[in-house]
């Protein structure tokens, strides 16, 4: 029993109002293992670097709890790099920059102890290998969850709707889905949506929370009202750690747990927004993420009467 994580493992260039950085550690597959591991250990990454990536940030996903064996190292050449720039609202950014480097022609292999994941978090990455990682499983996975990004609808969007199909859950943020359905109201965009494969949506609106879809019902966990907004890079693969890690945690995939999921992926994506990169989802304690938990359900709690 495991959770498969498939992602980025990158360099992030960041431009914030409140700051820029170099080269840090980022990379859509580091932020979901590193907020999984709050609720589940037994993690397996694949994904890819070059050698110019520093060791001691492997220690520390190994140390959380993920294993690294699906990791390839490519020996001379460069990690994959993204760069971007946040608007003054901070809900909003412009990619400066992506360097597909080693991701340009990754061949993902999955370890043969990890063959058989009860979950899935295909975190964004090139369409096409997300589908080869589900090729390779000698079981579906009890759920599959996909995270993307507009990138991949703009030069590889047969091969996403193909990997959509394939999927339960679809995590996208408001602009991707409306850019996806062809919709502005996001209702009708999720219905499109569902008719493309999932069962479920989650839509993210970064300071403004988060919707969750299926065909008959919608809920809506609201993002926390942070003092301290510093970088939300990697805010959404924080939120979709948290999602999946919670129900792999409690190997409850009805979408009333999802309702539940939703607000530990909320909550972990809180954290990550504080500091620059992973900064802060790193050495947090059991304490730590259960009061951030309890603030939301404060948030939203209310008498009718
Ligand atoms: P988020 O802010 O949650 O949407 O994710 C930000 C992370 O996604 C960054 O750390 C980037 O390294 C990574 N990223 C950016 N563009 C891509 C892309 N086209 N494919 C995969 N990962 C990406």
């Amino acid at each position: 029993m495991s959770l498969l994580v498939v992602g980025t493992v990158a360099f992030d260039a960041i431009e914030t109002p409140f700051g820029k950085t170099d080269k840090i550690v980022g990379g859509a597959a580091s932020y979901i293992s590193l907020a999984a591991s709050y609720f589940y250990k037994n993690i397996n990454l694949v994904s890819v670097i070059g050698d110019d990536f520093p060791q001691e940030f492997l220690d520390i996903l190994k140390k959380q709890g993920t294993n690294l064996d699906g990791l390839q190292i490519k020996k001379g050449q460069k990690s994959f790099f993204w760069s971007g720039k946040y608007h003054n609202d901070l809900n909003t950014r412009d990619t400066l920059d992506t360097q597909l480097n080693v991701l340009a022609d990754f061949d993902p292999v999955v370890p043969e102890s990890a063959l058989s994941p009860e979950f899935l978090m295909l975190g964004n990455l090139v369409p096409a290998v997300q589908q080869k990682v589900i090729a390779q499983l000698k079981t579906r996975p009890k759920l599959i969850v996909l995270d993307t990004m507009n990138f991949w609808m703009d030069i590889a969007l047969n091969d996403l709707i193909a990997t959509i199909k394939m999927v339960d859950v679809l995590t996208i943020n408001d602009s991707e889905a409306r850019q996806l359905s062809g919709e502005y109201s996001l209702v009708k965009a999720a219905q499109k949506i569902l008719q493309m494969g999932p069962k479920v949506l989650v839509i993210k609106k970064g300071e403004h929370g988060a919707l969750l879809f299926n065909n008959e019902e919608v809920f809506f966990a609201p993002a926390l009202p942070l003092e301290e907004v510093f970088d939300p890079t990697g805010a959404g693969d924080s939120f979709a750690g948290g999602f999946i890690g919670y129900l792999a945690k409690t190997k409850d995939i009805s979408f009333d747990n999802m309702k539940r999921a939703i607000i530990f992926g909320s909550a972990m994506a809180s954290f990550t927004v504080e500091k620059f990169g992973t900064e802060r989802l790193i050495g947090l304690s059991e304490s730590n993420v259960n009061d951030r938990v309890q603030e939301f359900v404060e948030l939203v709690q209310f008498d009718l009467a």
